[in-house]
């Protein structure tokens, strides 16, 4: 109202054919001055409404008093800009504070939907990294490129990577190289059965304990009986298993050195503690509640029983309900859900019954 008396006191005297010429004409700088204040305070009033979503806001006096008694079109307010492109700071301008309900303090910080002046642009999504050394058919791969637990270091996408989870190691792959040795072993806080306390990959040891922890909640003491063995304990193993069963026996229940899983660090043999220590390493170890405990529940942990029963012309080695292989929780899971019962046919590559 100011502004409006303002501007018709200094108005000169006119005659009304003058006037009524002059009120149509443009530009008129009062008109515009009113028409930016109007349009200010409608604005601000809209922002009063939009900061406050749960309560209508009063209309401003000030406002309908100038829309009122204005009745030139140009004084009709314009619909108000999306507020992303007017709002860009948490701090409007004190012009903009319409209400004493729309202080700084009651203004929350917008956020700028509805996109900025720039043009938006797609953003590129880079394909999900295949598991290099397994089929383009196989779950392994379509687990992968379907982004699932893709890790950081995309060198462990390699089956032939010793240094990896995904490690393959059988009678066809031995680890490369052959004396391989893992550099961050560690002993897990396991219960250890006769043996010394055993030793894993970091990875895989702090899922053995997470998986012995589990197990025992639920009523299964389980025992580390082998873990992590050296190329040369293993050449040491095999050669006492062909001293006492001849060669073609020893391939079936021991693995030649540089083709055991074990060395690989990611590898452990499991007894029972509540039951017989006759059955550790034998086929009745089967029975017992720590193999069924592994069978139904390993896999939440990151292992998989390796060797299952039918699946030797695949493995080469006869079932062993006592080993266990760290593959991580992803795989591990999905073998289950797919129902694979070897690390081979997940991946997608033939059988390995035999060394070459
Ligand atoms: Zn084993």
């Amino acid at each position: 109202m100011p502004v409006v008396g303002f501007h018709q006191a200094r108005r000169p005297r006119q005659s009304p054919g003058a006037r009524l010429r002059r009120e149509f004409s443009w530009p008129r700088p009062g008109g515009v001055l009113i028409s930016f204040v109007g349009a200010a305070l409608v604005v601000g009033g809209a922002l009063g409404l939009a900061d406050s979503p749960g309560q209508a806001a009063a209309p401003d006096p000030a406002i309908s008093t100038v829309l009122r008694t204005t009745p030139d079109a140009s004084l009709k307010p314009s619909p108000p800009a999306p507020l992303s492109t007017l709002v860009t700071t948490d701090t409007p301008a004190p012009f903009l504070r319409s209400s004493p309900s729309a202080s700084t303090s009651a203004v929350p910080k917008l956020s700028v939907s509805g996109g900025s002046a720039a043009p938006l642009t797609p953003v590129a999504t880079p394909p999900a990294p295949a598991i290099k050394g397994a089929a383009e058919s196989s779950p392994a791969h379509k687990l992968f490129t379907s982004g699932a637990s893709v890790p950081s270091d995309q060198s462990l996408l390699n089956i032939f990577n010793p240094n990896s989870p995904l490690v393959l190691v059988n009678k066809h792959h031995p680890l490369a190289p052959v004396t391989y040795s893992p550099s961050d072993l560690v002993v897990p806080a396991v219960p250890v059965g006769s043996g010394e306390p055993g030793l894993l990959r970091a990875e895989a040891a702090q899922a053995a304990e997470r998986m012995f922890a589990a197990a025992a909640t639920q009523g299964v003491h389980l025992t580390l009986l082998s873990s992590y063995r050296s190329y040369d304990t293993q050449m040491g193993l095999y050669n006492s298993y062909v001293v006492n069963k001849g060669t073609a026996a020893a391939d079936t229940t021991s693995a030649r050195p540089g083709f055991s899983e074990h060395q690989s660090g990611l590898a452990i043999d499991i007894g029972d503690a509540g039951a017989s220590t006759a059955c550790e390493f034998h086929s009745c170890f089967a029975e017992t509640a720590g193999a069924q405990w592994v069978a139904a529940h390993a896999q939440e942990h990151g292992f998989v029983v390796r060797y299952v029963p039918g699946s030797e012309s695949t493995t080469g080695y006869l079932a062993e309900p006592w080993h266990l292989r760290y593959v991580g929780v992803a795989v591990a899971e999905d073998m289950l859900v797919r129902g694979f019962h070897s690390y081979e046919e997940y991946l997608g590559l033939p059988g390995a019954p035999g060394y070459k």
